[in-house]
C-alpha cells in the first residue's frame, strides 16, 4: 500500500501539516506534483510532499489511525514541478520564515502552477509548416511551384518565415506537397534576438575585483561601489566566466522598472539564452518562462524577487544587485527575503554569491566589516566621472521668503539652466511612508476606515476614498461629518498635481511622470524609459522607483523635491531608508561626460543623514548610525521578529499576547527580549482588533525554534490569528 502526504491550501492555519491520501493503483503519482483530493466533502488541490510504502494492509492501517483512508482522486501534472533542491527549500523555508509550507510552494511556482490554480495556463500552439514531396514539380501551377520551393528540406516554417498566402499554403496541403502542424512556442517577452557586442576594455579596479572573486576561496562577497563606478559590467564578466565553466547563473534585481535596462545589456553580451523574471509578466509568459528554466534550455535567469526560485540547477553565479533593496523582502505570507534565500541556494550549489550595493544594508556592511563576508570596493565612476555635487535647499528660508511652492527658486532656475542646455533633468518625489488623505479645513478632521483605523487615500481616478488594508471605500465626501464644512482639502501632492504646477512655472517644459499608475496605465515603464532616453521629454518625474539603477547619459541635474519625508516616522530603518534613497537618486546625475548636480530640497538641512547623503558619505553615515543601533539593540545588533497577534475581543488578544511574553522570558533564553505587548500604528484590520510583541534576539536558531513553538500555540488556541515576520522591513 502506498501513501501519499499531500499539502493542502486552505485557509486554517492549523491545517497546514501534509494529510495521508491511498495512492490507487492506476494513478502514476510521484512526489512534487499537484493531485485532486477530497476535503472536508470538497475537492481540493494539493501538493504531494512525500510517498512512504507501508506494508500494512489499508484495514490494518486505518484500524491504527483511527480513520479512514481516501484516495487521490485525480493527477494533475505528468511530472515534478518543484525539484527536490527547491522542495527541500520549502521546508527550509517554511521553518525559518515560520510560514505555512503550502505558502511557500505558492511562493515558488509561477501563479498557473500553485498548488491551488487547478486551472493550467495552456501552452501556445501556433501552426507550423514543412514540405515534404517536391516531385514532379510540372504537375503544378507557377505560383505554387515558386511558393513550394520556398522551402528548404527537412525545415520547418511559421507562417510568417515563409511569406505564402493562405490560400496557396491550402492548396498544397491538399495536394499534399506540405504538412501543417501544431508546435509549442514560448510567449517570450524579450524574444527578440540581440546583436552580440564585445564590451568595454574593464578598468583595473574592475579586473581587481573580478580576480579576487574567482580565485579567493570565499563564497559570498560585498561588492561595494560608487553609483556608476561600473559594477554591472563587473556582474557581466563574471556571467561570462561561470558559463564558459559550463555553470548557470542567477541575477536578481530589485525593482520591475530596472529589468529592461538589465536585461538589454545582459543579452547585448551574453550569447546564452536568458529568461526574465518579474511581476509585470502575464500569467502565460511566466509560466512559459519557467518551462524553458525547467528544461535547461536557459543558462541565465533575471528577474525581481521572486526570481530566486527559479528551477536552474548546476548555478555557478547568483548576483544581487542594490541587495539593500527592500523589494528583496516580501512583505506578505511568507515573509522571505531574497537575499537569505540566495544565501541558502548558493551553499546549495557551491557558487559564488554577490552583493552589490552603493549603499549596502547595516545587515550586509556589518557582516562584511567582520568578515563573514568578503568585502571588495569599487571606489572611482567610469571614465573618472565625478560624483554630483549636493546642494541642500532649506525650505523653511523657502517659505519665509513667500515661496509656498514646492519648487524653491534654485531648483527653478536650475531645471531651466539645464533644459536651455539641451540636457535633461529627473525629479524625485518621495512618497515613502506617505498617504494623500483628506480632512477638513475647517475642524482638521480626517477620513479614516472605520474597520483598520487608518487615514483613506484619495483615488482621483474614480472620485473615492479607499482603504490600502480592506478596501472599504467611499464616495468622495460632500461635506465634513463632524462640523458640516463643505471646505475638504487633498493633503499632499502626487506627481500629477506636480507636473500642472511644474507646466504652470516652465511653459513648454516636457514632462513624462513615473509612478504606479502612469506605469500601469498608460504606457509600460519600458516606453516611458526609452522615450526620456530618446530625448522626447526633458524632466522624468517620479516616485522612488526612478531612484535607482537607471543610466542615463544626458541626465546632469537630479532634484529631490521633499528629502525629510520618512525621516521621523518611527521606524528604526528611516534613517538608513532615506540615506539610501537620496545617494541612490543623487547617484543618476552625470553618469556621461557631464558634470552632475543634485539639489536635495529638506525642511532639516542639518540633519545628519541630510548632510552625509549629500557628501556621499557612505562609511560616515554607516559609524554613526551603527552606534543608535548598538544602544538601542537594533538590527545588526540583535536579531529582529515582530509577532502580530489577533482576535474579536482586545482583552483575549492581550491576555494571550502577555502569557506569550511570559513564555519567552520563561525560557531564559541569553540576550532575548520581548517588547510590548502594544498597539500597533494600525490597530485594527477587517475589523480584528490587533495586539504586537517584538522579539529581539541573538542566538537565531533557539528563538526560531521557540517562534515556530509560538505559532503552534496560537493555532492550537483557536481563538487567536497570528503573523510572525521574522527580520521584518518595517517595525510599524
Ligand atoms: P553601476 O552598476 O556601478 O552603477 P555600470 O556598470 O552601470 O555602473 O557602469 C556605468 C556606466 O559605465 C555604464 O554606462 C557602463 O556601460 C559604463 N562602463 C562600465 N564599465 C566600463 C569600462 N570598463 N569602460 C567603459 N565604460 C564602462
Ligand atoms: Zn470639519
Ligand atoms: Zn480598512
Amino acid at each position: 500500500m502506498k501513501i501519499a502526504k499531500v499539502v493542502i491550501e486552505h485557509p486554517i492555519a492549523s491545517l497546514d501539516i501534509p494529510f495521508d491520501y491511498l495512492i490507487p493503483n492506476h494513478l502514476a503519482v510521484n512526489v512534487g506534483i499537484r493531485v485532486e483530493v477530497e476535503f472536508n466533502s470538497q475537492l481540493l488541490v494539493g501538493y504531494v510532499v512525500n510517498i512512504v510504502n507501508d506494508y500494512k494492509t489499508q484495514e490494518q492501517f486505518e484500524q491504527e489511525a483511527g480513520f479512514t483512508l481516501k484516495n487521490i482522486i485525480n493527477v494533475i501534472d505528468d511530472s515534478p514541478i518543484l525539484n527536490k533542491e527547491l522542495q527541500d527549500l520549502a521546508t527550509k523555508m517554511a521553518y525559518e520564515t515560520v510560514s505555512p509550507l503550502i505558502s511557500c510552494y505558492q511562493a515558488m511556482l509561477p501563479p498557473s502552477l500553485k498548488p491551488t490554480s487547478a486551472k493550467k495556463v495552456g501552452i501556445k500552439r501556433v501552426y507550423c509548416y514543412k514540405a515534404i514531396d517536391f516531385d514532379n514539380l510540372d504537375l503544378l501551377t507557377l505560383k505554387q511551384k515558386t511558393a513550394l520551393l520556398k522551402f528548404a528540406k527537412n525545415k520547418e516554417y511559421f507562417k510568417e518565415d515563409i511569406n505564402i498566402s493562405s490560400s496557396i499554403l491550402k492548396t498544397l496541403i491538399e495536394k499534399g506537397r506540405i504538412t501543417r502542424f501544431l508546435k509549442e512556442v514560448y510567449r517570450s517577452p524579450f524574444s527578440k534576438e540581440m546583436e552580440i557586442i564585445s564590451g568595454p576594455v574593464i578598468t583595473k579596479e574592475q579586473d581587481s575585483v573580478i580576480k579576487e572573486i574567482i580565485k579567493s576561496a570565499d563564497k559570498t562577497f560585498l561588492l561595494q561601489g560608487i553609483t556608476g563606478s561600473g559594477k554591472t559590467e563587473v556582474y557581466i564578466e563574471l556571467a561570462l566566466f561561470y558559463l564558459a565553466l559550463g555553470k548557470n547563473v542567477l541575477i536578481l534585481v530589485p525593482e520591475i522598472s530596472l529589468t529592461p535596462q538589465m536585461v538589454q545589456r545582459f543579452k547585448s553580451r551574453l550569447k546564452y539564452k536568458i529568461a526574465v523574471f518579474h511581476s509585470g509578466l502575464s500569467q502565460g509568459e511566466r509560466y512559459d518562462e519557467y518551462r524553458r528554466i525547467a528544461r535547461k534550455e536557459v543558462r541565465v535567469v533575471i528577474g525581481a524577487r521572486s526570481a530566486v526560485f527559479a528551477p536552474l540547477e548546476n548555478i555557478g553565479l547568483i548576483v544581487i544587485d542594490e541587495e539593500h533593496s527592500e523589494s528583496y523582502k516580501q512583505d506578505n505570507v511568507p515573509t522571505y527575503n531574497a537575499r537569505d534565500i540566495a544565501l541558502i541556494r548558493a551553499s546549495t550549489h557551491n557558487s559564488k554569491l554577490i552583493l552589490g550595493s552603493a549603499t549596502p544594508s547595516l545587515e550586509s556592511k556589518a557582516r562584511a566589516s567582520k568578515g563573514v563576508y568578503h568585502q571588495l570596493y569599487l571606489s572611482n565612476r567610469i571614465n573618472d566621472a565625478v560624483l554630483p555635487k549636493c546642494e541642500i535647499v532649506d525650505m523653511m528660508k523657502e517659505l519665509k521668503k513667500g515661496n509656498h511652492d514646492l519648487f524653491s527658486s534654485i531648483l527653478k532656475q536650475e531645471i531651466i539652466d539645464a533644459i536651455s542646455r539641451n540636457e535633461q533633468v529627473i525629479l524625485l518625489l518621495n512618497r515613502r511612508g506617505y498617504t494623500p488623505s483628506v480632512v477638513c479645513r475647517s475642524c482638521g478632521y480626517v477620513f479614516k476606515c472605520p474597520n483598520c483605523d487608518v487615514a483613506l487615500k484619495y483615488h482621483k481616478d474614480t472620485n473615492t476614498l479607499n482603504c490600502h488594508y480592506c478596501n472599504y471605500e467611499i464616495h468622495y465626501p460632500e461635506k465634513c461629518p463632524n462640523c458640516g464644512s463643505k471646505y475638504l482639502r487633498n493633503v499632499g501632492f502626487g506627481t500629477q498635481k506636480i507636473e500642472e504646477l511644474l507646466q504652470k512655472i516652465i511653459p513648454n517644459i516636457k514632462v513624462i511622470r513615473m509612478d504606479l499608475d502612469s506605469v500601469k496605465k498608460e504606457k509600460g515603464y519600458q516606453k516611458i524609459l526609452e522615450d526620456f532616453e530618446n530625448h522626447k521629454y526633458d524632466v522624468l518625474l517620479g516616485t522612488q522607483m526612478i531612484a535607482k539603477g537607471l543610466d542615463f547619459e544626458n541626465v546632469t541635474l537630479v532634484g529631490v523635491l521633499n528629502a525629510d519625508i520618512g525621516l521621523f516616522n518611527g521606524d528604526f530603518r528611516a534613517n538608513e531608508r532615506v540615506f539610501q534613497l537620496l545617494t541612490q537618486v543623487a547617484g543618476r546625475a552625470g553618469r556621461g561626460h557631464k558634470q552632475g548636480k543634485a539639489i536635495i530640497q529638506t525642511f532639516n538641512p542639518d540633519h545628519f543623514v541630510i548632510k552625509l547623503a549629500s557628501n556621499h558619505d557612505y562609511e560616515g553615515f554607516y559609524l554613526q548610525e551603527m552606534e543608535y543601533r548598538r544602544k538601542q539593540k537594533y538590527p545588526p545588533y540583535r536579531y529582529f521578529a515582530l509577532i502580530m497577534l489577533m482576535g474579536n475581543k482586545i482583552d483575549v488578544v492581550e491576555k494571550f499576547a502577555l502569557n506569550l511574553k511570559d513564555y519567552f522570558i520563561n525560557k531564559n533564553i541569553k540576550d532575548l527580549s520581548v517588547l510590548g505587548p502594544s498597539i500597533p500604528y494600525i490597530a485594527k484590520v477587517y475589523g480584528k482588533q490587533r495586539m504586537r510583541l517584538i522579539i529581539k534576539y541573538k542566538d537565531k536558531n533557539s528563538a526560531i525554534k521557540l517562534l515556530n513553538e509560538v505559532k503552534k500555540m496560537a493555532i492550537e488556541s483557536n481563538k487567536i490569528g497570528i503573523s510572525i515576520d521574522v527580520d521584518p522591513y518595517s517595525e510599524i
